[in-house]
């Protein structure tokens, strides 16, 4: 099997119909971005830039932040990056930044992400400064972590607005092009989407926090690892209500959360209009092999229906279907 997911290596994403679909990876180390290479995805989709942070003895200084981004835009080539802003805090707390000071009862839904960076903004200056100079002559899409509010996004592209005039205002060299988008794993912000809309440039969907918080289970506990599926209509039905007006903005909508990894998942998420997926790149080339082997159009005449009327087991229902159409 594995040679056979090789082989997929140079072979496009695209379903036996005809639908082109994007599969990135997600990353995290400088060394990360050679999974381009070996597994042939489309880019990264999420670089998580804490691991940086969360390896280190003490804080990133920005010329350490500034050599690893542009290492990882050397090594990606002409593929996209998206960089994701800190997401330290909570889970993720750094020795160093003693935000653990404070106690947290519920770290995953505590000072983290951008709630942290927003007010230690020093921090997201520095790491604005840094992604907005490896960027130099490219395009730097950056992606702001938790946002739970629309003034969220709005105050930390502020800030990279301001580090973006700072560095014009020296004559030193700038991105050919930044895109900003938000992450929407904090359900709220999907109830406000619309006013934020028209200010992202794209939209990407962190299926492992937006599940733990939709549910209320937490995503690393052992007990309720197996208790609520990601095929349940719940999960389905929200990212569809998500997903199709940004579609239909023309805003790129990427899953980014382990879900898009799995396969009959990942079939789910094409299914209901998802047509660019972010994941582990040891699952691509699994990935790949589902999204040549799928007739995307019948999948999505059956789709509609089982969300309006889920089946008992919807999970059990997309399983049958796979079988019988050769997944
Ligand atoms: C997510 O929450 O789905 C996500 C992609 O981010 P992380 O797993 O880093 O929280
Ligand atoms: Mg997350």
């Amino acid at each position: 099997r594995r040679a056979a997911y090789a082989a997929l290596r140079g072979l496009p994403p695209i379903t036996k119909d005809g639908q082109r679909i994007t599969v990135m990876v997600n990353a995290g180390l400088r060394d990360d971005a050679a999974a381009l290479d070996l597994t042939g995805a489309d880019g990264i989709g999420l670089f998580r830039t804490e691991f940086q942070f969360l390896v280190s003895a003490t804080l990133p200084q920005r010329e350490r932040q500034q050599r690893l981004y542009r290492d990882v835009l050397d090594a990606a080539r002409d593929r996209p990056v998206v960089f994701r802003t800190v997401d330290i805090g909570g889970d993720k707390a750094l020795p160093y930044m003693r935000a653990e000071e404070l106690g947290e009862e519920n770290p995953a839904m505590g000072w983290r992400a951008l709630r942290v960076a927003l007010e230690r903004n020093g921090l997201m200056k520095a790491q604005a400064r840094a992604l907005l100079e490896a960027a130099a002559g490219r395009t730097l899409s950056v992606m702001f972590p938790m946002v739970s509010e629309p003034w969220e996004f709005d105050a930390a592209k502020k800030i990279f607005d301001a580090q973006r005039d700072w560095i014009a205002s020296r004559h030193r060299p700038l991105p050919a092009q930044i895109r900003y988008g938000a992450m929407l794993e904090v359900p709220a912000l999907a109830e406000c989407l619309d006013l934020l809309l028209p200010r992202l440039d794209f939209l990407s969907i962190g299926t492992n926090d937006l599940t733990q918080f939709l549910f209320a289970a937490d995503r690393a506990h052992p007990k309720l690892a197996e208790r609520y599926d990601w095929l349940s209509p719940a999960i389905l039905r929200f990212l569809r209500r998500v997903s199709q007006p940004a579609k239909e903005r023309g805003i790129p909508v990427t899953v980014c959360g382990e879900m898009g990894g799995r396969t009959l998942e990942a079939m789910a998420l094409l299914g209901l209009g998802i047509e660019r997926l972010s994941i582990t790149p040891i699952a691509v080339g699994p990935i790949k092999a589902m999204v040549r082997s799928l007739d995307l159009a019948k999948l999505r005449a059956e789709m509609d229906g089982w969300l309006v009327r889920p089946p008992a087991n919807l999970r059990e229902t997309l399983l049958s279907w796979a079988n019988a159409h050769a997944v």
